[in-house]
């Protein structure tokens, strides 16, 4: 028997920057969205990838400033890293943008449906989401993503080195691997 789809304007299959864009300038348009994610709303820019790398850059500037600074006359003794609160700060930088990007979307009576979603039927532009709740649209927007590969010229092994996306979150300095 067929599932009765919900129907919106307008279904988006991911909510990073690709998708939250289109959601967001759909709604403004006046359209009525819904966003299917499976993980928490932002993506890859702004769990693992844009927002921490910059958070995480931003440690790594101060840290040469203050190593350098002898020189510039100020001698603030050897600077040392923590690399713990350093991901604290940064996740607390993820976080708070989450929250002001969640709030934008509520703002914009965006639905965002948590959940795997599948392409059950593209002609109809009918996504399946992984609770078995079905939503249609009359467009769709596909912005899942893409995932790394690995170069088959590559003889970088596993032990040495590391993906971006997992060592935003790593506890262990750059080299240490
Ligand atoms: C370390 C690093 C630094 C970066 N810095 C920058 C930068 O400074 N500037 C810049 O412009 N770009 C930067 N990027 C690139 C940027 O992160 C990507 O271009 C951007 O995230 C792509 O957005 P997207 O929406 O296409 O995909 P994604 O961000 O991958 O979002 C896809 C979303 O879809 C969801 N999803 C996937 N499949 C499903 C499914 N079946 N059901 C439900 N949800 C699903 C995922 O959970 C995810 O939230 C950086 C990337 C990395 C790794």
């Amino acid at each position: 028997m067929a599932t009765l789809a919900e129907h919106h304007d307008l279904v988006v299959l991911g909510g990073g920057p690709g998708g939250y864009a289109a959601a967001l300038y759909g709604a403004a348009a006046g359209l009525e969205v819904a966003v299917v994610e499976e993980d928490r709303i932002g993506g890859v820019c702004l769990h693992r990838g844009c927002i921490p790398a910059k958070a995480l850059l931003q440690t790594a500037e101060v840290l040469r400033t203050v190593a350098g600074a002898k020189a510039l006359g100020v001698d603030a003794g050897q600077p040392s890293l923590d690399l713990a609160t350093a991901q604290t700060r940064k996740q607390q930088v993820v976080d708070r943008l989450t929250r002001g990007l969640e709030g934008l979307l509520k703002g914009r009576s965006v639905t965002v449906v948590r959940g795997t979603g599948t392409v059950a039927d593209a002609a109809a532009r009918r996504v399946r989401v992984s609770d078995g709740t079905e939503l249609a649209g009359d467009a769709l927007v596909l912005a899942a993503g893409s995932s790394p590969g690995r170069s088959p010229a590559s003889t970088s092994t596993a032990s040495g080195s590391c993906r971006p996306t997992t060592s935003s979150s790593s506890r262990r300095c750059p080299g240490a691997w």
